[in-house]
């Protein structure tokens, strides 16, 4: 049997799978990972910007450098999903996968029309007062920056407007504990796309009952996982969806 075939065959005799993506799933739309090497963003930018300490302390260069590279994500926000997100929704639909738990802010998997979507790491679309809590949408933060409000500040309170994305150092959100429950219930997770290196979210695969890597490159959780398969994401999901059927056609 080859990867696919195995991977296919998990997917159809596990009762619950879930799946946990990273930013290597929407490179195939454009949008630039982290840590792939030459094209990742952090080849072009400081990863300490991007914190909840530089965005208490130094705000204004929180915006001025950290929204770069949050464009750079949601410049994206054009981006369309892509055939793995595509055929992710469709495995949902067709009940082969429960649940998608994805450290990604780009929101192509709801845009491809998958519906239960951990978004771990939050989103680009919303945004919120650090004071007061009101809550503003990114394209409302982004338009105050460009009018030259730098930090944005709340209409109803003047604190500080951040956006709804997890920095590093921020506590995960509630949802996080979610998806914990739901990887804890079920029989596969399947990870693709992650370099598996940001916690708390590696965390989730130890806690799964036997997980499946489909990542370009080599993670260190490879050894310990149930099948490794060094491929893209789109060609990888596309060739077990195939397989899915097959089976189906067997049945
Ligand atoms: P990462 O950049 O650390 O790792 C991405 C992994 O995906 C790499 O190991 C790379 O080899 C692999 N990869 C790249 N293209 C691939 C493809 N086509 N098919 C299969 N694998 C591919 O990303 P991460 O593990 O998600 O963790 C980093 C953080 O990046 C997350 O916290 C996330 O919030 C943030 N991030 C999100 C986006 C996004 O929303 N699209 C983009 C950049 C960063």
């Amino acid at each position: 049997m080859n990867e696919a075939q195995k991977i296919a065959k998990e997917i159809f005799e596990s009762k619950k799978v879930c799946v946990l993506t990273g930013a290597g799933i929407s490179t195939e739309s454009g949008v630039p990972d982290f840590r792939s090497p030459g094209t990742g963003l952090w080849t072009k930018f400081d990863p300490s910007i991007l914190s909840a300490d530089m965005l208490l302390n130094n705000p204004e260069r929180f915006y001025r450098k950290g929204l770069e590279i949050l464009k750079s994500i949601g410049e994206v926000r054009n981006a369309k999903p892509n055939i793995g997100h595509k055929i992710l929704a469709k495995l949902e639909k067709e009940k082969y996968i429960d649940c998608i738990i994805t450290q990604n802010i780009d929101g192509l998997h709801k845009k491809a029309g998958s519906e239960n979507v951990y978004e771990a790491h939050g989103n680009l679309r919303d945004a919120y007062c650090i004071t007061c809590g009101k809550e503003y949408s990114f394209a409302g933060l982004t338009g105050k920056i460009e009018n030259g409000q730098i930090p944005p500040l709340c209409d109803e309170c003047g604190g500080i407007i951040r956006p709804g994305v997890v920095l590093f150092g921020d506590p995960l959100p509630e949802i996080y504990e979610e998806a914990i429950k739901e990887v804890k219930k079920s029989n596969l997770l399947l990870v693709i796309g992650s370099s598996l290196e940001v916690s708390p979210v590696n965390y989730l695969p130890d806690l799964s009952t036997k997980y499946i890597i489909i990542n370009k490159e080599k993670t260190a959780f490879d050894r310990a996982a149930h099948i490794v398969w060094h491929q893209k994401a789109g060609n990888a999901l596309k060739m077990i969806y195939k397989e899915i059927k097959k089976h189906e056609e067997k049945d």
